[in-house]
């Protein structure tokens, strides 16, 4: 079954959700009808700074402005997490290189696996690049004040 709209998972751990994620759905707002933010669980990631459900409550907060975004947990794949939702489009941000060569055999993989879905990747603005969940989590844990680097 396809969907004409255009809607786009964004997958992550989003743990904690930062600036930088935010700037990517804003760049992304006028490509796509629906956005779902997908929050799943990474069994390389530990999730320390915050319970899951605290994490929901803040990406909830964050995205209270843009009434096309939307959030969800899930296990499993992203692929399988798209076709229940009918979204075409897998949304990822871009860092660096090491983003891009990390991202590339994800994306395609998944095209391998269903070859409807197209991942979209948006390049960062400069002032987000440093901004990575694992670095605001490790500052947040050694009591430094992490919150302009929150939405
Ligand atoms: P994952 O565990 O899947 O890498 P993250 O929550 O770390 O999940 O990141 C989710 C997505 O957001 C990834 O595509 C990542 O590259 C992107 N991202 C993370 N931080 C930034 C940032 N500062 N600027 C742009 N994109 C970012």
């Amino acid at each position: 079954m396809t969907n004409n709209k255009r809607i786009a998972v964004f997958p992550g751990s989003f743990n904690p959700f930062t600036i930088g994620h935010l700037d990517i759905i804003k760049k992304a707002l006028p490509l796509f009808d629906e956005i779902i933010i997908a929050i799943g669980k990474n069994s390389t990631k530990k999730s320390q700074l915050k319970t899951e459900d605290n994490n929901l409550e803040q990406i909830k907060k964050a995205i209270a402005p843009y009434p096309s975004v939307s959030v969800e947990q899930y296990n499993g794949l992203t692929v399988d997490f798209c076709q229940k939702h009918q979204a075409r489009f897998i949304l990822r941000g871009i860092r660096n290189t090491i983003d891009f060569e990390y991202e590339k055999p994800i994306a395609q993989m998944n095209r391998k696996m269903d070859n409807n879905i197209l991942t979209v990747f948006l390049t960062t603005d400069e002032q987000y690049n440093a901004i990575s969940s694992t670095i605001i989590r490790e500052l947040s844990e050694n009591e430094k004040d992490v919150t302009e680097f929150l939405p």
